[in-house]
């Protein structure tokens, strides 16, 4: 069995999970897990993710709140400029004790741990591993910036994007413009040199 602690995303949490109203800070970089959007929209696996937060115990679980910040590399689906930003996305998240449900006595503190196992799961549910003793966060992880990351993604919300005629960046030249009455309006040039050729006759 692979130890979990060699996971880059698992975060020893024995200490505070053994009673509730304990508190834990994380400010450190993961390696993105693979999977996240594709080669044009998403996050390459590996590149770090900044997770900062804390886990908090409760009687039946440890609650996640935080903000992951992730380098986000993509283009502009209007005017095809990359985009390098981070990415921020704030998470709150559920780790019920259920998995550690064999493991009661280790609470023996004073305080009583009360574990509830199979208690309806929402979607912001993780497992804890090793009876409690740390939590994976790589599906958190995935997750959040599969969830959260655009579909379409703008270098700006009111990017001007590209004339449709030219491909010129309607952002760098504001005025830029092709002007429709070019073919009418030479068409009313030759006829006045027409009409001035035939005065002159
Ligand atoms: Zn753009
Ligand atoms: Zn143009």
């Amino acid at each position: 069995m692979a130890r979990v602690e060699h996971s880059p995303w698992a975060i020893p949490v024995a200490q505070i999970a053994s009673r509730a109203g304990q508190s834990k800070t994380i400010d450190a970089d993961f390696p993105a897990p693979s999977g996240i959007g594709d080669d044009i929209v998403g996050i390459k696996e590996g590149t770090p993710v900044h997770v900062r937060g804390q886990f908090d115990s409760i009687v039946d679980g440890l609650i996640f709140t935080g903000r992951l910040v992730a380098p986000f590399v993509s283009e502009c689906t209007r005017c095809l400029k990359p985009i390098d930003k981070d990415w921020p996305v704030d998470v709150t998240v559920f780790f019920p004790y259920e998995s550690a449900a064999h493991d009661t006595v280790r609470g023996g503190k004073g305080e009583e741990v009360e574990i509830i196992a199979g208690e309806d799961e929402s979607e912001d549910t993780y497992p804890l591993l090793e009876n409690g003793a740390f939590a994976d966060i790589e599906a958190l992880i995935r997750d959040t910036l599969v969830e959260s990351l655009p579909l379409q993604p703008l270098c700006k919300p009111d990017c001007k994007g590209l004339c449709s005629q030219c491909g010129a960046d309607l952002n760098e030249e504001p005025d830029h413009h092709h002007d429709v009455a070019d073919i009418r309006f030479a068409g009313l040039e030759a006829l006045k040199a027409q009409l001035e050729a035939e005065q002159g006759k």
